[in-house]
């Protein structure tokens, strides 16, 4: 493909590998300074079915401040309050208001919602528009010119930038460019996902509320989103080692029900209320020490993929995206080093802390009962104040600096 097509850029030619979250979320920011990306996305619609995701207040008061706050809201459901429950007996062992009182955004600056994964793609690719965004291409190398950097598709195509942005997700094929650094490993825990009808759940005591059922070897996550939906991830223990290159593996029907024998009736209701998912790996990106080589730099899972203990991968790629663009707006042409070195400088020790307490907050949830309960369910009396500096953090001025 040639560089021809698209809208008429200023500043330098911006190319983000990648139409997820992270990526449009960058190509939306460059555009508010001024500056048109091309988004490459391989699949050749953007939508992910059954999914959702959750976005706290650190990525929802920049989504406002690049003019998206109305369309995510009208999209999203805002929980009425975060809920810890005994994975048998129900028994509440804490909870905190969210929704409720507005508890959440008074001491955020800005709301918790679960939304449709596929809705939010809609919004964002709304908001970017199809001109500059290509899908069906499959970028699979990059080469540095004298010029710049050129990007190559699977069909022999190419594509000339200034630019290259790696926003290609926890697989991706611009880090292994970037870096010889170790790929993500797998953590030894898996997880199935799934979208219940409220109305399939009489069981469950309040389905307005985002709630983990904790048990010995596995946690059982949900939040409701629009639609009269509640969407869930049950993480379990093991495999020990996942036997393929792929992120997910087919289960057998009853394969979730079968771990949750014993469960609370609600937790084995909303499992079984829908048929049994793929078996997702859970990946953890082991610190990289470079973020950039050349023209070419990553955002989101590419840079830092993390377990979903915090709810902050899809969280983390946006605070990636506005404070990325924030760094090429403000450096000089062709000073693309050194708007990288300060994206990295801004951004790594952060995600670096993110990943580590995602990755400690694995085993807590997954405790027999007995002694070491009570341990852990004073860290869930105390989350509020245990997530400020995630929840409460604000890239946008940090960008500014
Ligand atoms: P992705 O969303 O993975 O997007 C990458 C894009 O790049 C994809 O569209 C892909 O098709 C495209 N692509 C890949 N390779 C190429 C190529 N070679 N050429 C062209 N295009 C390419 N995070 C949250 O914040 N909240 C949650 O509630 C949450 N729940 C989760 C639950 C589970 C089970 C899992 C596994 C993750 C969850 N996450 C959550 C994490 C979140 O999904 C990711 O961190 C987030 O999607 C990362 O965004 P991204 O834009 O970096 O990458």
């Amino acid at each position: 493909m040639s560089a021809e097509g698209g809208t008429v850029a200023s500043g330098p030619r911006v190319a983000v590998v990648g139409g997820g979250i992270g990526g449009l979320t960058l190509a939306i920011a460059l555009r508010r300074h001024g500056i048109t990306a091309t988004v490459f996305e391989r699949a050749p619609e953007l939508r992910e079915v059954g999914a959702a995701v959750a976005l706290a207040a650190n990525s929802n008061r920049l989504l406002r401040r690049i003019g998206l706050g109305p369309d995510i809201a009208g999209i999203s459901v805002e929980p009425s309050a975060l809920v810890y429950r005994h994975w048998r007996e129900g028994r509440i062992l804490a909870a905190h208001p969210i929704g409720r009182d507005n508890a959440y955004q008074e001491r955020f600056g800005a709301p918790f919602y679960g939304m449709h994964r596929a809705q939010l793609q809609r919004i964002l690719s709304a908001a970017f528009g199809t001109e500059d965004l290509c899908l069906d291409r499959n970028v699979i190398g990059l080469r540095e010119t004298s010029a710049g950097i050129t990007i190559e598709f699977d069909d022999g195509d190419s594509f000339d930038a200034d630019i290259v942005v790696g926003a290609d997700g926890v697989h991706s094929t611009v880090r292994s460019w970037v870096t010889v650094e170790q790929p993500p490993v797998y953590t030894r825990t898996s997880g199935f996902r799934g979208l219940a009808p409220i109305d399939a759940l009489p069981s469950l005591p309040d389905p307005s509320v985002l709630q983990f059922w904790v048990g010995p070897d596995l946690h059982l996550l949900h939040y409701p989103i629009a639609g009269g939906l509640v969407n869930f991830l049950a993480v379990s223990e093991g495999p020990d080692v996942w036997p393929t290159k792929e992120s997910t593996l087919t289960a057998a029907p009853d394969e979730l029900a079968t771990m949750l024998k014993g469960w609370h009736p609600a937790a084995v209701e909303m499992v079984t209320s829908v048929p049994q998912s793929a078996r997702w790996a859970l990946l953890h990106q082991p610190a990289l020490r470079h973020w950039s080589r050349g023209r070419a730099v990553l955002i989101g899972d590419a840079a830092h993929a993390m377990l979903p203990h915090h709810g902050q991968g899809a969280n983390q790629a946006v605070e990636d995206a506005v404070v990325l663009a924030r760094c090429i707006v403000d450096a000089p042409t062709n000073e693309h080093t050194a708007a990288f070195e300060r994206y990295q400088r801004l951004r790594r020790s952060r995600t670096r802390k993110i990943q580590h307490a995602s990755l400690a907050t694995s085993p807590l949830l997954h405790i027999p009962d007995g002694e070491s309960t009570i341990a852990r369910d004073a860290v869930f009396t105390d989350v509020p104040a245990r997530i400020d500096w995630i929840h409460g953090h604000d890239a946008w001025p940090a960008a500014t600096i």
